[in-house]
């Protein structure tokens, strides 16, 4: 009997900030030979372009523009997504507080969001992804082969956060103020709002290791390539 090579599967991660997402993405995609792009990288790429161009965070219409002007690319590698914003290399600079503010406010916009989606289904269509964000089981791939909403309790994640920026005092106190700010405006804004998809695999990491969280998703995934079979 010939063997049938498996379909490539796209699996599709969300949850808000601070919940695992980008650490179990990237681990799921190295065991299983895919490619990890975080969605995220793209909405910090055109804020980043906004700050440098000056256009403000409060126009939607130039800031869709900004975007259709824009090639904004992921490259995974072996740490993570390396961020290119017109060939130039933004990866670090993406991360910063200003930024991180920025892509919160661009990514509320619908005309942004749009362009932002159809991007990431072209880069997605082939399969062999695992792909993170806030909307990719809802809006990216609403067909996506395996969903996943990673939650954990807010507190948890302000002071997984925290740690990792390894920051006190005033800084650690602004760090948690930006995160609920975040949270607060993917969770409420008019379109794809931050929710998990009904068909999704919701998961509360609150109580369980990363090595735990893994082994979850990785059942999924596996009982998917199995019923293809
Ligand atoms: O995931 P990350 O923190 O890098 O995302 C930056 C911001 O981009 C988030 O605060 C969120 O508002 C937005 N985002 C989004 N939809 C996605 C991914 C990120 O709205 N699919």
């Amino acid at each position: 009997m010939t063997a049938i090579p498996n379909r490539k599967l796209i699996v599709a991660i969300d949850g808000p900030a601070g919940a695992g997402k980008s650490t179990i993405a990237a681990r799921l995609a190295r065991k299983l030979g895919y490619v990890n792009l975080e969605t995220g990288a793209m909405y910090r790429a055109l804020a980043l372009k906004a700050i440098e161009w000056d256009v403000s965070f409060d126009d939607e219409a130039a800031l869709a523009k900004l975007a259709s002007d824009s090639r904004i690319q992921l490259e995974p590698t072996h740490s993570g997504n390396r961020v290119l914003l017109d060939g130039r290399d933004v990866t670090a600079r993406v991360r910063e507080t200003d930024v991180t503010e920025g892509a919160s406010r661009v990514s509320v916009y619908p005309k942004v969001r749009e362009w932002m989606v159809a991007r990431q289904q072209e880069m997605g269509a082939g399969g062999g992804v695992v792909m993170e964000g806030r909307d990719i089981g809802t809006k990216v791939f609403p067909n996506a082969d395996v969903k996943v909403f990673l939650d954990a309790d807010p507190v948890v994640r302000e002071q997984r956060r925290l740690q990792q920026q390894n920051l006190r005092g005033s800084e650690a106190e602004a760090s948690v103020a930006e995160l609920r700010e975040r949270d607060r405006r993917d969770r409420t804004r008019a379109q794809s709002p931050l929710a998990a998809a009904p068909d999704a695999l919701v998961l509360d990491s609150t109580s369980l290791s990363e090595d735990e969280v893994l082994q979850r998703v990785e059942d999924l995934v596996n009982r998917k390539l199995l019923q293809q079979n």
